[in-house]
């Protein structure tokens, strides 16, 4: 029997382990994956620490697969054997519930499929996967260089272009780190004046770098009166993990402006007199659904966006998880499968 390696967690918080398993066959509707890069995620915390209602182990994480087609399932249409592709955190729609019929199937009621957390992920060196959540990736990628964008990069592209901002709109994008670093990026390929917000000056020329027309030092004053100087945001990124610091913000949206929020925070306090009078909003957002991922692959590899990444090979997965999240990943940790 062929064998794969892949890296599992066999119980909440236990520290990864290395293991020679068979290699899965692709059940109906199923193609399997030789992996070649997956990112290491914030999110995969979720798997390690057992956080994910009704989570089974052992189970291997990963939802920042770039790889390619390996074996295709019963029923399957419209895959070649070596392709290349990737996958991202959705995993899979059912097709038939409410949502799904309304075009809705990132929200699919019936089989809330998440890559890494209800099905093997892409921490493996082959995975199965549903074949509605894998996208179609262009040729002439570099794995460990994109993987990123299944995921950070998805989220922050497909968040931006939702916003209502248009070419020549303000945009702010808060925190400048994994997912901001992105953000920078993609807001001024889109052709936004963007604006780059985080905390201290240290930021500055980095946000430069990315393309950011703008910094804000969000502890020099009040973030929010600096972006009424330049005429109020049609769309603020809120990529932070603080809730005081997106509600401090807020305040800088312009009349039908959008506060995206693209994470998770326990509580954010909304100024909801300032919100009615200038028919403003905040938003979720979630990441996308394969269609996505695709659009986000090409307007990257068109348009010159990178993820900067730290990798590491598969067997030092321990310590690439540590550094993730550490937080000091400068930005995002990446596993190969050489
Ligand atoms: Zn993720
Ligand atoms: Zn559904």
């Amino acid at each position: 029997m062929p064998t794969m390696r892949v890296a599992q967690v066999s119980q909440a918080n236990a520290p990864f382990e290395i293991v020679e398993r068979e290699i899965p066959e692709p059940g109906a509707g199923q193609v399997r994956i030789k992996v070649q890069a997956c990112g290491v995620c914030h999110s995969d915390s979720f798997t390690k620490e057992g956080l994910w209602p009704g989570i089974v182990f052992p189970r291997v994480p990963g939802h920042e697969v770039i790889g390619t087609i390996d074996a295709i399932g019963y029923g399957v249409a419209g895959w070649t054997p070596g392709e290349p592709v990737g996958v991202g955190w959705h995993g899979g729609h059912c097709g038939y519930c409410h949502p799904c019929r309304h075009g809705d199937s990132f929200a699919c009621a019936t089989s809330t499929l998440v890559t890494g957390i209800t099905h093997d992920g892409g921490y493996a060196e082959y995975m199965v996967a549903p074949a509605e959540s894998v996208a179609h990736a262009p040729p002439g990628l570099t794995p460990a260089e994109v993987a990123p964008l299944m995921c950070a990069g998805v989220t922050t592209f497909n968040a931006l272009r939702n916003s209502g901002a248009g070419p020549g709109d303000v945009v702010a994008v808060l925190g400048i780190g994994g997912l901001g670093h992105l953000g920078v990026q993609y807001a001024r390929k889109l052709g936004f004046r963007t604006v780059a917000i985080d905390r201290r000056q240290q930021k500055a020329p980095l946000a430069a770098q990315l393309g950011a027309d703008h910094y804000i030092d969000s502890t020099a004053g009040d973030p929010a009166a600096e972006l009424q100087k330049l005429g109020g945001a049609k769309a603020i990124l809120a990529t932070a993990t603080s809730g005081e610091a997106m509600a401090a913000v807020q305040d800088g949206l312009a009349p039908n402006g959008t506060l995206m929020v693209i994470g998770a925070v326990p509580s954010l306090a909304a100024d909801t007199l300032f919100l009615l009078q200038g028919r403003r909003s905040i938003k979720g957002w979630y990441a996308g659904i394969a269609s996505d991922s695709e659009d986000t692959l090409r307007f990257s590899q068109s348009s010159g966006v990178q993820s900067m990444n730290e990798v590491y090979p598969l067997s030092r997965v321990n310590e690439a998880y540590e550094r993730m999240m550490s937080g000091d990943a400068r930005f995002r940790v990446v596993l190969t499968m050489d």
